[in-house]
């Protein structure tokens, strides 16, 4: 981490000494003893966060930024350049659009046909695949019932009416119930996860895909979250056959997401979107009385619905690109121990007397609950959570809730369980002492 930070400084001022000396202005000096005491206050505000550098952290998708882009990140930063338009930050304009068909490559879309951009977050990004498609004639907005809340809020911002359609009890669209959907109304746009917020599943898209042959619809797919798992693809012992044929068949939809600050090893403020045409642009179609002045080539800003767009989360992704390109050996690497740390998590608890999982694990989240009386799972499931977080050494998990029957169990409410995001690489070895810690957090609840 120093060396980078180190290395980020020195670039900074080296560049800043290509330029002549000037006189820095007083009204931007400030108070040695009011920066120390601010900086103290500073100090202990932060100390409190959670530490999700920590494998004992195991809850929310939470974790840093890896010190490669951290470092490319802050030197970046101290630029501080626009990618909205190349008068802004040409260079970063650049490196977003080489990163941009890195993801593009990625996700198998073709190369020289596919536009695309970095967002601030999946948010946006899905947001403007919504926008898309509903300026491309799309009327309905479909995605299943564990598919991420953005979607059915998003439809609502750009006024387009919003189906939840049902999954079965692993979390997966049902293909009978959307074809229902889809034979009773024009266009559609369908929305396939893959590797839902929740537990990680993947929604059938190769299945969806073939759907195209009956039904006219936009197909998007949120890989916000999954996306980065077509690094391991090829790897038939990480991930299920069938997990693998619908990752594959990303390739063919109309438009994808992805998260690089999620799974891409970058600090907040990195989404992507991608159109698999480029005939998409003209819908983005508008004019800037104050930029796209300096070169006749695309301004990013052109192809996005936000404005003003950290320069630095382009070249912290491209530098870590660079040293962790999208394959099997580069960032995959990373993804298989995730996803080992989960494969191995599933077979702990099928050796438990105490757990139970909801279901196994497709990517690297788990679901799981303590064994026992169906009436008790969602007390014990809330009671465990705040007992591992409450003792000497926390441990953090967060809590899910799904319906009842999903798990088998009794009745038609919704129950929570826990929940573990298995994100680091360091989470592979501490697989055991987490689930030891959860076990005895379950075996120690009074009756
Ligand atoms: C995280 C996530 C989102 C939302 O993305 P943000 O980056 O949090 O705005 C959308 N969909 C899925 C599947 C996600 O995991």
């Amino acid at each position: 981490m120093t060396r980078g930070i180190d290395d980020a400084l020195s670039l900074i001022r080296a560049w800043r000494d290509q330029y002549a000396a000037y006189e820095t202005a007083a009204s931007n000096d400030v108070d040695d003893a009011i920066l120390e005491s601010a900086w103290v206050e500073y100090s202990e505000r932060l100390r409190r966060s959670y530490p999700f550098f920590h494998p004992d952290y195991a809850g929310q998708m939470l974790k840093p930024p890896h010190p490669v882009a951290a470092s490319g990140y802050l030197a970046a930063m101290l630029i501080n350049s626009n990618n909205h338009a190349l008068d802004g930050g040409p260079e970063t304009s650049f490196m977003e659009k080489e990163v941009v068909q890195d993801l593009v490559q990625m996700f198998g879309f073709p190369l020289d046909d596919s536009l695309g951009h970095l967002t601030s977050n999946g948010t946006i990004a899905n947001l403007e695949a919504l926008w898309v498609s509903r300026e491309s004639g799309s009327s309905l907005v479909l995605a299943s019932e564990d598919a991420h809340y953005t979607h059915s809020r998003m439809a609502g911002v750009i006024g387009v009416p919003f189906r939840a359609v049902p999954v079965d009890h692993r979390g997966r669209m049902d293909l009978d119930a959307l074809g229902r959907i889809l034979g009773s109304n024009d266009r559609c746009t369908v929305v396939a996860t893959a590797g839902t917020t929740g537990l990680g599943n993947v929604d059938p898209i190769a299945d969806i895909v073939e759907m195209k042959n009956r039904y006219d619809f936009h197909l998007h797919v949120d890989a916000a979250y999954g996306g980065f798992f077509r690094t391991i693809i090829d790897d038939s012992s990480l991930l299920a056959e069938d997990t693998r044929r619908h990752l594959d068949a990303i390739a063919e939809v109309d438009s994808v997401v992805v998260d690089p600050h999620k799974h891409g090893l970058q600090p907040y403020g990195c989404g992507a979107v991608i159109f698999r045409s480029t005939s998409v642009a003209h819908l983005y179609k508008h004019d800037s009385p104050y930029t796209y002045f300096t070169s006749p080539d695309l301004h990013l800003g052109e192809i996005s619905l936000e404005c003003s767009r950290a320069g630095a989360a382009a070249a912290a992704l491209w530098l870590t690109l660079k040293v962790f390109p999208l394959t099997r050996d580069g960032i995959g690497r990373i993804l298989a121990d995730t996803r080992s740390a989960a494969i191995e998590f599933d077979a702990a608890v099928a050796d438990s007397d105490v757990l139970r999982m909801a279901h196994s694990p497709e990517l690297d989240i788990v679901g799981y609950f303590g064994v026992g009386d169906s009436s008790e799972v969602d007390r014990r499931s809330h009671a465990a959570y705040t007992s591992l977080m409450d003792s000497d050494r926390p441990v953090f998990v967060s809590l899910y809730r799904l319906g009842a029957p999903r798990l088998g169990l009794d009745g038609d409410g919704q129950v929570r369980i826990l929940r573990s995001t298995l994100m680091k690489p360091e989470h592979r070895r501490h697989v055991p002492f987490l689930v030891d810690r959860i076990e005895r957090a379950f075996s120690s609840q009074s009756a």
